[in-house]
């Protein structure tokens, strides 16, 4: 299995971002079956309201604000997709460095309701 880097527009988007984050994004990377991107990290405020506005988003309190959160897209053959099986591949990479690096990380995709694939976030209890 050859691990995959990062591009430096997905490095460009850990800008800002918990360097915990940053260090277990690089190493999910490195580990994830299936190829991914960032698609954001850092937000403002303004751009939460817009999502808000737009029923992209349910809180203001966001963790992408304070850059507790980053976004993932998979991409197969350098093509973003967003088939659900992909997702829990790439999320299997991310618990596997959570561990290795004993970082407390939540994976949108295991929320029950809002369920969240692409989303990642430092554990509130441990990252207030
Ligand atoms: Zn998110």
């Amino acid at each position: 299995m050859t691990a995959f880097r990062l591009s430096s527009r997905s490095l460009a988007r850990l800008v800002g971002v918990h360097p915990r984050l940053v260090a277990l994004v690089k190493e999910a990377a490195a580990l994830t079956p299936v190829d991914f991107m960032v698609t954001e990290g850092l937000r403002t405020p303004q751009r939460q309201v817009a999502l808000l506005r737009a029923g992209a988003s349910r809180t203001r309190k966001s963790r992408h604000l304070t850059g507790h959160a980053v976004d993932v897209a998979a991409l197969v053959d350098g093509q973003v997709r967003w088939d659900w099986p992909l997702y829990p591949r790439i999320a299997a990479a991310f618990k596997a460095a959570a561990v290795r690096q004993g970082t407390a990380i939540v994976w949108g995709g295991d929320w029950s309701t809002l369920r969240d694939g692409p989303h990642f976030e430092l554990d509130r209890r441990v990252f207030p």
